[in-house]
């Protein structure tokens, strides 16, 4: 077990130090601001959908490793899905970090993920992992608000 811990724990230094699509959309249709002020993480989420799929999404936004890591790793997930895809993998990854549900269950999986599995035992930073998570989902439903997480 302690090896697979290891390389969630890579994964996330990874995604952290180098973060995939940090950048603003410009001009997209669908954004959203999110706030932690547990943590002080800032994030705002850009995202681009043509018919029913999610075609791109990006962020900007500083905070600590976990949020970070989790939107760049959301970024990368989201992605070419459809909006019900995205929709259950949101509600999966809700699922895996509070500790609800460890089942992968219909619909797409949480793959890389799942190296969030072990943030639950940390109920502080459940919200730095949620927060990107949210606040997509305001885009999504553009939602001109900021989302925060108390
Ligand atoms: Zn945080």
């Amino acid at each position: 077990m302690s090896d697979i811990n290891d390389l969630y724990q890579e994964l996330i230094l990874d995604h952290n130090k180098r973060p995939r699509n940090c950048r603003r959309i410009d001009g997209a249709a669908r954004m959203a601001e999110g706030y932690n002020p547990l943590c002080g993480d800032r994030v705002t989420v850009f995202v681009e959908v043509e018919g029913d799929v999610v075609k791109d999404v990006s962020f900007e936004g500083s905070g600590c490793a976990i949020s970070t890591a989790s939107a760049s790793l959301m970024s990368e997930s989201l992605k070419g899905k459809t909006i019900s895809e995205a929709e259950c993998l949101l509600r999966k990854f809700h699922g895996l970090v509070t500790g609800k549900t460890n089942e992968n269950g219909e619909g797409p999986t949480l793959g890389k993920l799942e190296a969030f599995s072990g943030v639950g035992r940390f109920p502080a930073r459940v919200k730095c992992a949620t927060l990107v998570w949210h606040t997509f989902n305001a885009a999504l439903q553009q939602k001109n608000e900021t989302v925060s997480t108390e």
